[in-house]
Parts: structure tokens; C-alpha cells; sequence
């Protein structure tokens, strides 16, 4: 048994359909929890790939799986468990997962147990991409370690105080009532960079803010004193910007158009919006946004300008939502490491007096934008896991000790 608090070790899980992202983290029982190690899974389903670094980044471990009918999602997490056990004994007490949709009933991170589980089963159709493979880590851990706290960290959850009209669709209301209705996602990487604003501008937040999450998934939130407003994904997560395989906003007759007109089935339509579309399906070429600059098709270069004008676009709506602009945010791969990308968004947004510093830009500052630009612009790299470590300690400090 442990003897000491100290000693705990928390899991976080981002369990997708193809890959498993993780990361572990010593928690003091005071302090915030700090990380020991982290990485992914990748490419699970064909020949699945682990990659473990410590806190510094360098490599802890690496491990490559041959195709085999026997290797699933739950034998992957096992042999990742039992890795990770036999680095920190039986010190590990809480896994935190990140699930993408709470539904209108949960917001704040919650202890999973039947009823909660059975709940979130239920909003599978609404996340079909995200969800279930959410939902299955969690079942697995339930199998493989009864004993050890899990918490769920919801997506939708940062996003639940925007006001009401913010949040409706423009549908019958008893849809609305059904749950048809504007939720948001990424909140869990927008409550981090809101909790960076905080620190850095303890007074303000930032102010209003448009935090970009440029991805694969990409979205736009916006904040009012670290507090969401608005935000571009809506009542699933392929509402909004152009993502690397996803449509982003869509005219909905353009959906009924390929029922009638082309005779899709639903799946194929889903299939058509979630994985054949965005920077894929408007390049030809890649989903990823390093394959698109570095190519030379026209077809590519439309499908990044369309991505940076649905961003600048859609942030002058959010803009709007706010009232004004005091703060714009990059973060997530793009927003991080692109430059071109982010000078791109930048120059579509002078008007509301976002002025780049290039050099800064260039460099990857944490400030960008120049002394005279009446809007601050930052790069933040997000950090969900974190984010659910924190969660996660905070819920393990409210359990009854033993
Ligand atoms: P994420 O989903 O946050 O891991 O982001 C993945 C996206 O970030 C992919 O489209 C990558 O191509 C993109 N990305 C990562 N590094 C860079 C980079 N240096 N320049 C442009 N895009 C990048």
C-alpha cells in the first residue's frame, strides 16, 4: 500500500480510433501535478507504433507491433498499463480521460461510475468520430484496474456557461429540447490557454480573446475574461473551420443534396463529411498541413488559403460575439509551429488591428505581435493532458481516503 501521498501517479488518456496519446504525472497531493512521461500509440489497427519521452523529451521507450488479428485497442492499453506499472510500481491510482462530449448534463469533471458511463454511451451518435473510442479506454481500464479512480474531462465542458442564444439552433424548439443545440468542443485545450492568459494577465484574462486551436481539428473560441462566449464547432465537431479531413461549416442543403441527388446512404455521407473532406478532400493531396505547404499543386495552395480565410472569417463573426478584440491566441500544431500559416490568418485581420511582428513570428515568440498593434497575439502551446491532470488530482483530493 502506499504510504505516502507523494507517491501518486496519474495516467491521462486521449484515446482516438487510430492512435492513444498518454502522459503520466507524479501528483504531490499539494502542488500542480508535474509530468513524468508522455506519448502515443499511433497507427493502431495496422502495425501500431509506441513512442514514450520523459519530461525533457528524450525517448524513454519505443516499440513497434506487427500486423496481428490479436493486437486491439484493449490489449494495447494493457501492455501500456503494464509498462508504465513497471516503471511506478502500484503508484498508479487515477487515469483521466479526455471525452469529448458531456452532453448538456456534464461540464465539470466528474468520477466515472455505471450511470455516468451509461450517460455518455448514449451521446456516441453525436461524437461518432471521438466518442466510442473515448468511452472504450475507459471501459478497458474498468477491466484491467478495477481499483484505480478514473475521471472523465469533457470537451463540450468549458463551453457550457456561453449564454443561451449563443448555444440554439435555429430549429424547431423541441429538437432544441432534445439536445439538438450548439455545444462547442476543445474546451479542454481552451480551459488550459484561458488558464494561461490568467497567469500571464491576472487582471484581465486577456480580455476579449479569440483563442485559435489550429489542428487537425481546428476550431475558434471566444473568451470574455478566460470565461467561452462563443466558439465555432457546434452541435458536433465537424461545425466551423476547415479541419484536415473535416468539412467545418457546411450549407446544411449541400447535405440533402447528396441524400437526394446522389443517392448517399448516411454512412456514406458521414463518412464523405468526417474523413474525405477539409484539407484532404479540397487538396488531394494530404490532411496534413506540412504536406500541403510543402507541395506544389495548385489544388494544395486553395486548400490552405481557404483554410486560413474560413479562420480569419469566421474570427471577424467572433470578433463580433465579443464586441471587440484585445487578445488572439495560436495554439494546437498549426498554430504552434506555422509561421506562414499564422502571418497568413494575421494579415487577414489588420482591420481589427492585429499587426504582426514578422521577426517574432518567425521565431515562434510568445508575443508576436508588434509594440504599436492595438491586438496582442500570442502562441500558447496547448496542454490538454495537463489540463486533465489537474482535473484528476482535484478529484482524487475530494475522494474519502481509505
Ligand atoms: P495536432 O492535431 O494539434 O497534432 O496538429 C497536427 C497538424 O499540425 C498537422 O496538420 C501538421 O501538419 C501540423 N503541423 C505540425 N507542425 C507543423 C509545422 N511546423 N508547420 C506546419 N504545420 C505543422
Amino acid at each position: 500500500m502506499r504510504d505516502s501521498a507523494a507517491m501518486a501517479e496519474i495516467l491521462c488518456l486521449n484515446a482516438g480510433s487510430s492512435s492513444l496519446k498518454f502522459a503520466l504525472y507524479a501528483e504531490p497531493g499539494t502542488d500542480e501535478p508535474s509530468l513524468l512521461a508522455s506519448g502515443k500509440i499511433e497507427n493502431i489497427g495496422l502495425e501500431p507504433h509506441l513512442i514514450a519521452r520523459d519530461a525533457k523529451g528524450d525517448v524513454l521507450a519505443e516499440r513497434r507491433w506487427t500486423k496481428d488479428g490479436t493486437i486491439t485497442h484493449e490489449t494495447l492499453l494493457e501492455d501500456l498499463l503494464r509498462e508504465i506499472e513497471a516503471s511506478v510500481g502500484d503508484d498508479l491510482i487515477a487515469v483521466g480521460h479526455r471525452i469529448v462530449h458531456g452532453g448538456t448534463d456534464y461540464s465539470a469533471p466528474a468520477r466515472v461510475d455505471a450511470p455516468l458511463l451509461a450517460a455518455l454511451e448514449a451521446l456516441c451518435p453525436l461524437a461518432p468520430l471521438h466518442q466510442p473510442h473515448n468511452l472504450a479506454a475507459v471501459r478497458a481500464v474498468s477491466r484491467l484496474r478495477p481499483a484505480v479512480l478514473q475521471v472523465a474531462c469533457f470537451d463540450t465542458g468549458f463551453h457550457h456557461g456561453q449564454p443561451p442564444i449563443a448555444t440554439r439552433l435555429a430549429l424547431p424548439r423541441a429538437l432544441g429540447e432534445e439536445g439538438m443545440r450548439r455545444y462547442g468542443f476543445h474546451g479542454i485545450s481552451y480551459e488550459y490557454i484561458a488558464r494561461q492568459l490568467r497567469s500571464i494577465d491576472p487582471d484581465t484574462g486577456g480580455g476579449r480573446t479569440i483563442a485559435a486551436h489550429l489542428g487537425n481539428g481546428a476550431s475558434l473560441c471566444a473568451m470574455a475574461g478566460g470565461r467561452s462566449i462563443d466558439t465555432t464547432m457546434g452541435f458536433t465537431a465537424l461545425d466551423g473551420l476547415v479541419m484536415g479531413t473535416r468539412c467545418g461549416a457546411l450549407d446544411p442543403g449541400a447535405v440533402l443534396y447528396l441524400f437526394q441527388q446522389r443517392g448517399m446512404t448516411a454512412r456514406e455521407v458521414e463518412h464523405l463529411l468526417y474523413s474525405e473532406s477539409g484539407l484532404l478532400g479540397v487538396s488531394g493531396v494530404s490532411s496534413d498541413m506540412r504536406a500541403l505547404l510543402g507541395s506544389e499543386t495548385p489544388a494544395a495552395g486553395e486548400a490552405i488559403e481557404l483554410f486560413v480565410w474560413q479562420i480569419a472569417r469566421q474570427a471577424g463573426a467572433l470578433a463580433s460575439s465579443l464586441g471587440g478584440l484585445d487578445t488572439f491566441v495560436f495554439t494546437a500544431g498549426i498554430g504552434e509551429n506555422s509561421p506562414e500559416i499564422r502571418a497568413r490568418v494575421a494579415g487577414r485581420l489588420g482591420w481589427l488591428g492585429v499587426d504582426l511582428d514578422a521577426d517574432a513570428n518567425l521565431r515562434g515568440d510568445a508575443v508576436i505581435s508588434a509594440p504599436s498593434s492595438r491586438v496582442a497575439v500570442r502562441v500558447i502551446p496547448t496542454d490538454e493532458e495537463r489540463m486533465i491532470a489537474i482535473h484528476t488530482a482535484d478529484l482524487l483530493r475530494e475522494e474519502p481516503k481509505a
